[in-house]
């Protein structure tokens, strides 16, 4: 981890406070957050209702805490979380491969909640709010990256820029999405060849897809 002079630090800090304000204020309304303190082994929702993310694990179609903290609810990706009361905070660096939360995909970039360092069990401290611009969706030419990302899907990616702003690339067969929702229903999609397909509804989908995708505990 770099150091910086405390002004450097604190121009950088300013920046990202910035860039954090403007994205939550255009999400606004989207994502909302519920709090509740669980004990490792406690059932905190069913696998239909939810989708088990970090600090959660799933058992006979039941998602369980995995550790002593917070339960996070995303309501609108379903994805359920348990953060740990007490974490060092855990700084994104370039070059980290990540987990995130597509929060937002709009005309020219796709905007993403970091919710894991890869290899790092520690979690992050607050929101982290990153970008992938269109160009570093694919190593194919992408127009617009709805034919590619929808809110709540879970993307593996890399960070290719660490200041001012956090940006990512997918580029790769390794990067893309590991779980997506059904838009229609919101139920988790299974991949099917190279198209995901809705078991509920039937509704086919199409994503710029990792090599991992339905694998892990996310
Ligand atoms: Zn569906």
């Amino acid at each position: 981890m770099k150091s910086f002079p405390p002004k450097v630090l604190a121009n950088n800090l300013n920046i990202a406070l910035i860039f954090q304000k403007t994205i939550s204020t255009i999400g606004c309304g989207i994502k909302t957050v519920k709090k509740k303190l669980v004990l490792p082994g406690k059932e905190i929702a069913s696998t239909e209702e939810m989708i088990a993310g970090e600090g959660t694990f799933e058992d006979k179609g039941k998602i369980r805490a995995s550790r002593i903290g917070e339960v996070r609810v995303d309501k609108n990706s379903k994805v359920v979380t348990v953060q740990p009361v007490t974490s060092t905070p855990v700084r994104v660096n370039r070059g980290d491969i990540i987990i995130g939360e597509v929060r937002e995909v709009r005309n020219s970039i796709v905007v993403v909640d970091i919710l894991q360092v890869e290899g790092n069990k520690r979690s992050l401290y607050g929101d982290k709010t990153a970008v992938i611009r269109v160009a570093e969706i694919s190593e194919r030419y992408v127009r617009d990256p709805l034919t590619e990302y929808r809110i709540g899907d879970i993307v593996r990616a890399k960070v290719t820029q660490d200041y001012p702003n956090l940006q990512l690339s997918t580029k790769g067969s390794e990067f893309g999405a590991i779980k997506s929702l059904c838009v229609k229903c919101r139920y988790p999609l299974k991949l099917k060849g190279k198209i995901l397909e809705c078991e509920r509804c039937g509704n086919k989908e199409n994503r710029k897809i990792s090599k991992y995708y339905g694998q892990g505990n996310v």
